[in-house]
C-alpha cells in the first residue's frame, strides 16, 4: 500500500489500495479493440459500452472505439466485450457482414465452459450472479435448457431443486455469496458439482478492499456507477466501513465527508483506471 501524506488542511492520511488499475481482462480487452481501430479507417464498434467506465468509453470513442446499441444491417467490425456475447448475437453478426473480433475475458470464457459441461453431464445449472448482467446472460445463452440464475442464499432457501445441481459464479460474485448460495443448495439437493469461476483477481480486489476498510475512517470506492463489480466492492467495504463512499470522479468528492486527520481509503473497481484514481489522490490532497 503507498501512503501519501497531506501537509496541510484536513491532515487526510490517504492510502491507496493495491493492485488498482484495469484487471488483465479489461487490459486486453482495451487492447485488442485499440489494435483493431488502428486497422479500420472506420473504427470500431461495440454492443454496449467496451467497459463500464463511462469516462474511458469518452475516450475510446475519441480514438475510434464506438458503443452501439443494436446490430444493424450496415456491418462493420464488431468488438466482443470482455464479458463475453451469446453464440447467438455472434452468428447473427457474422449473418449481417460484421467482422467480429472476440476480446471476451478468458475468466468468463472458462465460466461459460464450465457451464455447458454441468449441462451436457445432466446437472441443473445454477448461476450464482445477475440475472441482467451481460456476462450472466452471456453464459446463459451458451447452454440450451433452462438455467437458474440467483444472487441470495434468502431466494434459493425457497426453491427446489432436482437431483443433480451443478453451480458457477459470475466472475466477479463475492466468495461470501458464491459460498452462501452453494452451502444452501447442498442442504437441498442429492448430488452436488461446484465449479468455482470467480476470478482471481477479483476475489485478491475484494480480500484487499475489505482489509483496508477496516483499517480507515474514509473509504472511496472508485469506478462506474454501472459497474457490477465497483457496487458490490461497495456493498462489502459498506458493511465493514459505514463512511464508504462510491465516486466516478475527483469532482464528485466533498469536503464535508471528512474530519481533521481521518484515514481515507481508495479502492477501485476492475474497470477503473489508475489515472481517475490518481486524480481523486490530488483533490484529497487540496481540501
Ligand atoms: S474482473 Fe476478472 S473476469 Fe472480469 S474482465 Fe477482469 S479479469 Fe476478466
Amino acid at each position: 500500500m503507498r501512503n501519501l501524506r497531506k501537509p496541510a488542511g484536513k491532515h487526510l492520511k490517504i492510502t491507496v489500495s493495491q493492485g488498482i488499475g484495469f484487471c488483465s481482462g479489461v487490459r486486453r480487452a482495451i487492447k485488442i479493440a485499440l489494435a483493431a481501430a488502428g486497422r479500420s479507417e472506420e473504427g470500431v464498434l461495440t454492443l454496449g459500452p467496451l467497459i463500464h467506465n463511462p469516462q474511458v468509453v469518452i475516450k475510446l470513442q475519441q480514438v475510434g472505439v464506438r458503443p452501439i446499441r443494436r446490430l444493424t444491417r450496415s456491418g462493420g467490425v464488431l468488438v466482443i466485450r470482455s464479458h463475453g456475447a451469446s453464440p447467438d448475437v455472434v452468428a447473427r453478426a457474422g449473418k449481417l457482414g460484421y467482422k467480429v473480433i472476440d476480446a471476451t475475458c478468458p475468466f468468463v470464457r472458462k465460466a461459460q465452459r464450465q457451464a455447458r459441461k454441468l449441462h451436457q453431464m445432466g446437472y441443473q445449472v445454477v448461476i450464482v450472479g445477475e440475472r441482467a448482467h451481460p456476462e450472466v446472460k452471456a453464459i446463459r445463452d451458451h447452454i440450451e435448457g433452462r438455467t437458474l440464475v440467483t444472487d441470495s442464499s434468502n431466494h434459493v432457501k425457497r426453491l427446489k431443486f432436482g437431483d443433480r445441481v451443478g453451480i458457477i459464479a459470475q466472475t466477479t460474485v463475492s466468495v461470501k455469496l458464491f459460498a452462501a448460495v452453494v452451502g444452501e443448495i447442498v442442504k437441498r439437493a442429492r448430488e452436488v458439482l461446484v465449479f468455482n469461476t470467480i476470478c482471481i483477481e477479483t476475489a485478491r480486489r475484494q480480500d484487499r478492499a475489505a482489509k483496508l476498510a477496516s483499517q480507515v475512517d474514509v473509504l472511496l470506492v472508485v469506478g462506474g456507477k454501472n459497474s457490477a463489480n465497483t457496487t458490490r466492492l461497495k456493498h462489502l467495504c459498506e458493511m465493514i466501513c459505514s463512511r464508504t463512499r462510491h465516486i466516478e470522479t475527483a469532482d464528485e468528492i466533498d469536503s464535508r465527508w471528512f474530519r481533521k486527520g481521518d484515514a481515507v481509503g481508495i479502492v477501485a473497481g476492475a474497470s477503473t483506471p489508475r489515472w481517475l484514481v490518481e486524480e481523486i489522490v490530488g483533490r484529497l490532497r487540496e481540501l
